[in-house]
């Protein structure tokens, strides 16, 4: 069986113990093990930032974005064999695993992209000089300038490809070195990439390294130069937020979380429209691809109540044309979900929801003899004001109709009872009723998707997190924020106010002309 090693400290590292097995959640075949037990991990962090972070501080933004688009093509050439791994050891359909694949090299190619403008400097300035004083002679800039620590980067098991290529595009650029460390079930996907940009030498030594097994006891051994961007359950990043580096050595945290996404029907809306036939997609999209473990995926679809028996009716014919079963067979369109822990996590969460809710399709059984699968399952609140609805992350195919009036604030009221989103969808092509709802869920929400016959067929679905948009979420979501096209360097640097005389201030670190 395969052992995944971590690579630290300029070379690879075995565990010292059993550590996990990886297994097809297609099959339940036994894969790889990985285990971390007894690396150095202090020696770790100080390896990359006393040997990674003044190499890749060396380098000029132009030159680290020319490594990023190195690295983008670097996985773009093995996308097949990453293709193959995303599908063995995470239980995606080819499709699957090309969005996260293919996510990873588009945004490492789109902040490649935007690096390449910002030039030779080593600092960047942020926005308009000020004047602070009675004469211009006295002025202000602000200037980002890289921290100095490591970037530790913890990611879910869902997007292994895409969480580490979108984190480490922001880092890299920004001049930070980076630790990945991947999710257990689906680390074989991060170890082969971690493999091939070690091989490739596009980085300098120390400005990668790549952690599998637990985390152990890293984040003792973080500082204030340090940060972490954590992406995972919100129980584990309650967890990690009351970490010592934290509360006492301020270390920077940025935190990922899951979130009960809604799509809102407007009442405007009916089939006549293109506006819900592009609803009814994009939730069957949500509810079954990666097996609805994607944290955008809506989780509450709310329904004026005239709509709720065609809505219902449409999704679960929709949802029953979806062939399930092994990925490894080309016309199966939906995957297992990616552990044991997984569909067990899930079978409960189902079974809760049916307590209060009417199962319209699927339900909590496995629909395969061997594997980890579940089928698409649509619920129908008898109620939408149940608190459990809006707290209960299932994360797998799994969403619930919940029936409401059709007025612009009771939608607001309920959608915001989610304690705050990562994303929530809009469906009207009523201007007054979707400008009241993006205002009254906008202060809860990271990312508000407006859809409407006037963007049919032309919008991403909501469930695609985009490099140039701000992906995170207030309150439960985690209260992180990333990318956003520059906005995602921000996390990795130090903003510093400057003052002094505008001759020196002005013009060494200000807007340099010919760019404002
Ligand atoms: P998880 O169990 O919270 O694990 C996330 C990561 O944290 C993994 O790498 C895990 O390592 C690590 N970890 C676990 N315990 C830790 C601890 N005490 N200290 C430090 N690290 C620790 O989440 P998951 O099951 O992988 O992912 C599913 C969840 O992630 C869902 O709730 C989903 O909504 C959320 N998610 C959010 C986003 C977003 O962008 N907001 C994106 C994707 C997923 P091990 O795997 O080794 O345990």
């Amino acid at each position: 069986m395969q052992i995944l090693k971590s690579y630290v400290n300029g070379s690879w590292y075995e565990g010292q113990a059993e550590g996990n097995t990886l297994f097809n959640p297609s099959t339940g075949e036994a894969l790889a093990r990985c285990d971390s037990t007894g690396m150095d991990r202090a020696a770790a962090l100080t390896h990359a930032r006393e040997i990674g972070g003044p190499a890749l501080r060396s380098l000029s933004f132009t030159e680290r974005a020319a490594r990023l688009k190195a690295i983008s093509e670097l996985f773009y050439g093995h996308r097949e064999e990453l293709i193959g791994l995303s599908m063995s050891n995470g239980g995606n359909t080819r499709g699957d695993a090309k969005f996260d694949i293919d996510g990873a090299t588009g945004t490492l190619a789109a902040y490649a992209w935007l690096g390449k403008k910002l030039g030779e400097r080593g600092f960047l300035t942020d926005g308009e000089g000020v004047q602070l004083g009675r004469t211009p002679r006295f002025w202000g800039e602000h200037v980002f300038t890289p921290r100095l620590g490591v970037a530790l980067h913890i990611n879910a098991f869902n997007f292994p490809a895409w969480g580490m290529g979108e984190k480490m595009a922001c880092a890299l650029l920004a001049g930070m070195p980076v630790m990945e460390k991947a999710g257990t079930p689906s680390a074989l996907l991060a170890y082969r990439m971690g493999e091939l940009l070690v091989e490739s030498q596009i980085l300098p030594e120390g400005a990668f390294s790549l952690l599998v097994g637990s985390v152990g006891d890293l984040l003792d051994h973080l500082g204030p130069q340090d940060c972490v961007a954590f992406t995972g359950s919100a129980a584990t990043g309650r967890k990690i937020k009351a970490q010592d580096a934290f509360v006492h050595r301020n270390t920077r945290l940025n935190v990922e979380a899951d979130s009960i996404n809604s799509a809102i029907l407007g009442p405007d809306v009916d089939d006549e429209d293109e506006t819900w036939n592009e609803f009814l997609g994009n939730i069957v999209t949500d509810m079954t691809q990666k097996s609805g473990q994607k944290c955008t995926a809506v989780r509450r679809i709310f329904v004026p109540i005239s709509q709720v028996d065609a809505v219902r009716a449409e999704l679960v014919e929709r949802l029953a044309a979806v062939k399930q079963g092994d990925v490894a067979d080309a016309s199966h369109r939906m995957g297992p979900l990616a552990s044991e822990w997984q569909f067990q996590d899930v079978q409960a969460g189902i079974r809760e929801l049916a307590e209060t809710c009417e199962v319209a399709c699927g339900g909590p059984d496995s629909v395969s003899e061997q594997g980890w699968f579940i089928a698409p399952t649509l619920l129908i609140a008898s109620d939408p004001e149940i608190p459990l609805l809006h707290e209960k992350e299932v994360f797998g195919p799994v969403a619930t109709i919940l029936p409401y009036s059709g007025e612009a604030k009771e939608a607001i009221r309920l959608a915001n009872k989610g304690g705050g989103c990562l994303v929530s969808s809009i469906y009207t092509n009523d201007r007054d009723f979707g400008r009241e709802v993006v205002e009254g869920i906008a202060p809860w929400h990271g990312r508000v998707w407006v859809g409407s016959d006037k963007s049919s067929g032309q919008a991403m679905p909501p469930g695609a997190v985009l490099p140039f948009s701000v992906h995170g979420g207030p309150g439960r979501a985690g209260g992180g924020e990333e990318l956003g096209g520059m906005r995602g360097l921000e996390f990795y640097m130090q903003r510093t106010a400057l003052q002094g005389d505008r001759g020196f201030v002005g013009r060494q670190f200000g807007v340099p002309s010919g760019k404002e």
